[in-house]
């Protein structure tokens, strides 16, 4: 927690500062505390065991794809259930290191993780990134909201908004629902279970017309929370929706 409390810190401080105290409380890697060069990343072991998404990838939803691209980079999933989005994209594969972190940053309260981690999603986003966009994160139940006290998602969205220099709205999306666990439902399940459980918030309306908007989560497990957050998005007048998860579960059978 101390770390944490000091990298807060840090994100404030003239550079003279910053160095002064890293005299004192040498930068550490977010995942395993070994000492490295910078703030805010991972030693050389942890960069090469978490899972980025460098390769070629579906241009819908994000997962990784065989073989070298074709134009129409969609993956089988996406070709077969279209989706109501126009593009995608997710920066790591939730596995090892990286399920450990998001994990750690839904649960663990390590706030120190959101300027890397959305560092990562600037990357990833690189190629569907458009100037105009409207950022907005997947909510969270209100309850869920009071029971955890921050909603990561928003953490991780806004932070990206202000590297891309984007407008961002936190609450732009309302769930209207508590939805009871996806864990161990169906992928029709899934969808049946999210199917008009989100909206968008009612004086945020003007906000969506004809923009472009880019939802934000931070695990994207069936493609569900998506589809439900991008027809309310298009039902409210958007006039296009991209989507970024921070790490994405393998595919569904
Ligand atoms: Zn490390
Ligand atoms: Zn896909």
């Amino acid at each position: 927690m101390m770390g944490a409390k000091i990298k807060a810190l840090r994100a404030g401080m003239p550079a003279a500062m910053t160095r002064a105290l890293h005299l004192v409380f040498p930068p550490r890697c977010i995942a395993c505390s070994e000492a490295v060069g910078d703030d805010f990343g991972l030693c050389g072991p942890c960069w090469r065991e978490t899972p980025f998404l460098t390769g070629l990838c579906c241009d819908q939803c994000g997962a990784p794809l065989p073989g070298e691209g074709t134009g129409d980079d969609r993956c089988d999933d996406c070709l077969t259930l279209p989706r109501p989005w126009g593009r995608g994209r997710a920066a790591l594969a939730y596995d090892g290191t990286a399920r450990r972190l998001v994990l750690a940053l839904k649960h663990g309260d390590r706030l120190d993780l959101v300027p890397p981690m959305a560092g990562w999603l600037h990357r990833a986003a690189g190629p569907i990134l458009e100037p105009g966009m409207l950022i907005a994160p997947i909510p969270l139940h209100r309850l869920r909201l009071l029971k955890r006290r921050y909603n990561q998602s928003a953490l991780l969205s806004a932070k990206l908004a202000t590297r891309a220099g984007v407008d961002h709205c936190p609450d732009l999306l309302q769930r209207i629902r508590a939805t009871p666990s996806q864990d161990h439902r169906s992928r029709a399940e899934r969808f049946a279970n999210l199917d008009g459980s989100i909206r968008v918030a009612p004086r945020r309306t003007d906000l969506v017309q004809g923009r472009h908007v880019l939802l934000v989560d931070d695990v994207m497990t069936s493609c569900a929370t998506f589809t439900a957050a991008t027809r309310a998005c298009l039902a409210a007048g958007a006039a296009n929706v991209s989507v970024l998860s921070l790490a994405r579960v393998a595919k569904d059978a």
